[in-house]
């Protein structure tokens, strides 16, 4: 990951980038995973973005300018922007992000947002917000 490219970030990833654990959609998906985080723990901004974003970019799901899963990445993207507070194209930076997702999300509000995620079920969410709440 350069330096110079800013991070992208659609709202349901600060939950994702929370709980992430190493495991994703496919090796070239979690290495690039990895890099962002790497990035972010070294005060990278984030922008905001409703779209492909810097997570998605390797993805297999992602398909051109959408995911595809869209009409469900979109439920998840418009509830967790609301929780957060998040406008497309602001910017802050992972510090400040776990500032809002402390603040605004507890337990009972996880699970609401994430309901339906294939990931939830994993527990490691969970377990990741429990410890940042902690
Ligand atoms: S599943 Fe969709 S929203 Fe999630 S990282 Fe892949 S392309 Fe992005």
């Amino acid at each position: 990951m350069s330096m110079h490219s800013p991070i992208t970030f659609r709202p349901h990833h600060f939950l994702c980038t929370l709980g992430f654990q190493g495991m994703g959609y496919s090796p070239v998906f979690v290495d690039n995973f990895k890099n962002v985080i790497d990035a972010l723990t070294s005060g990278a901004l984030i922008q905001v973005t409703f779209g492909i974003d810097s997570i998605c970019k390797p993805c297999p799901n992602q398909n051109g300018t959408v995911c595809n899963k869209q009409s469900f990445i979109e439920t998840l993207d418009a509830r967790h922007a609301k929780a957060l507070q998040l406008k497309n194209g602001d910017t802050l930076t992972w510090a400040d992000a776990l500032i809002r997702i402390r603040t605004h999300i507890s337990i009972d509000t996880f699970h609401t947002l994430c309901e339906g995620c294939p990931w939830k079920d994993g527990g490691m969410c969970e377990s990741a917000l429990q410890k940042e709440r902690d």
